[in-house]
């Protein structure tokens, strides 16, 4: 294969992308996104993943998943609903084992679907007709499982493995790491830019994926998606940072500040 061109998305692009409300605008024409995150274990991810959603451009959260943590998603987020049609999902973060369960019923909307954590392992294997509109969220430990390879290996050829998990899903791939990387089934490669260290921190990663699952809710092609919700997150990272220790529920909360100040440069 030729070497890819790399690219780096810079705030301008960034704000070419983002659309802005209408102003024949309403809720359903912005985009749904639906969510099928966390467990009884881990409630905090579907809270986290709910709150990327509800902090993008969308125009509804809906929140699909156990009683318990429905409850608490309700409680901590009134405007989300319930079950119904949806642009987009969001599937797997801190999932545990309803992954399988909620990544088939994802599926089997005819939507874009981000697949993150515990739900990665239950991709289904591709045939010879792939399902369209998929983005990967792994971290590299995530990806070398995916690879069937040491996590080392995958951190010293980071590209290479994420290309080929890309092509083999024909999915795009979000590589999450100090330097995270997009990467496109047919070769095209983003590095994101911004981010700091301190969005080493539990949850962060659940914050972004429901915030890509929200960017392709409001129409961004998953390659965008990705690429803008990364450069978003990493911003958001930034901005927390300078207001003192960061925990993912802080990045969650410099999001909109974030995007209505990039959206405000065109
Ligand atoms: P997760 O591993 O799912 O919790 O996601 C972690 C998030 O933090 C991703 O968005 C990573 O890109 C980001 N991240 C992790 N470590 C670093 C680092 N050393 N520098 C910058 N970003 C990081
Ligand atoms: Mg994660």
């Amino acid at each position: 294969l030729p070497a890819p061109a790399v690219e780096a998305l810079e705030a301008d692009d960034v704000a070419r992308l983002l659309p802005v409300p209408s102003a024949t605008a309403h809720k359903y024409t912005r985009g749904v996104v639906g969510v099928r995150a966390g467990s009884s274990t881990y409630p905090g991810a579907a809270l986290l993943c709910v709150a990327g959603a509800a902090s993008g451009i969308a125009g509804m959260v809906r929140y699909v998943g156990p009683q318990s943590v429905e409850t608490q998603v309700r409680t901590r987020f009134p405007e989300v609903v319930g079950p119904g049609r949806v642009q987009a999902w969001a599937v797997g973060s801190g999932s545990d084992t309803d992954a399988v369960t909620m990544l088939r019923e994802a599926l089997a909307d005819d939507v874009p679907v981000v697949v993150d954590a515990d739900a990665l392992a239950h991709l289904p294997r591709r045939g010879s007709s792939p399902r369209p509109g998929l983005v990967l969220t792994p971290h590299a430990g995530e990806l070398a499982a995916l690879v069937g390879e040491p996590r080392a290996d995958v951190e010293a050829a980071p590209l290479r493995h994420a290309r080929e998990v890309a092509q083999h899903w024909q999915a795009v791939v979000l590589l999450k790491g100090a330097r995270t990387l997009v990467v496109h089934p047919d070769g095209r490669v983003r590095v994101n830019t911004t981010g700091t260290p301190w969005l080493a921190t539990a949850g962060a990663g659940d914050v972004l994926t429901g915030l890509v699952a929200s960017l392709l809710a409001s129409g961004l092609d998953p390659f965008d998606a990705a690429s803008v919700g990364a450069w978003l997150h990493g911003e958001a990272g930034e901005r927390a940072a300078a207001c003192g220790t960061v925990v993912a529920t802080t990045i969650a909360g410099h999001l909109p500040g974030i995007i209505r100040a990039v959206t405000a440069r065109v």
